[in-house]
């Protein structure tokens, strides 16, 4: 059983303008706070914001994706009206990621199985607890506290 951050999933019938300002003043950030973290520019967002873009690039997409703490399926599938249960749990790699940085985009592919970088099994929740990831920003599990990366060292032959 895993559950993914339920605040952070695209509701359906949520409109990508929708979908960041309510990801966006749940983290508490003004506009021009996210557009600097996401590294866009702040009329960009605003036209995001207001329903005036239904399409972004990839840029945006990413610094969004990052800025936000959520995997950029999530603005995909807003973007397209994909439905949330098609969205995969964030994965990552337990040998390169370095918890609290933002994963290789790779790993997040859908069907990755495998890092590209090393060949371990991708993982997507707590060694421990088996939870799943709730945030790349995360170091520790917030359900048992144990550390990501203490977690991730062991590693299977
Ligand atoms: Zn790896
Ligand atoms: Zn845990």
């Amino acid at each position: 059983m895993y559950t993914i951050d339920q605040q952070k999933l695209p509701q359906s019938g949520e409109t990508l303008a929708q979908y960041i300002y309510r990801l966006r003043t749940d983290a508490k950030l003004s506009q021009q706070k996210l557009a600097e973290k996401a590294g866009i520019h702040l009329q960009s967002l605003g036209k995001l914001e207001r329903g005036k873009t239904s399409r972004i690039n990839q840029t945006t997409k990413t610094g969004l994706a990052t800025a936000l703490s959520i995997p950029t399926e999530y603005l995909d599938a807003v973007c397209y009206g994909l439905p949330v249960s098609l969205i995969e749990t964030p994965k990552f790699c337990p040998n390169c990621w370095t918890p609290g940085e933002e994963p290789d985009p790779a790993w997040t592919l859908h069907r990755a199985k495998y890092c590209l970088i090393c060949g371990s099994s991708l993982r997507s929740t707590c060694s421990n607890c088996g939870q799943s990831l709730a945030s790349f920003t995360h170091k520790f599990c917030p359900h048992c506290g144990s550390s990501y990366k203490q977690l991730t060292v062991t590693k299977k032959r």
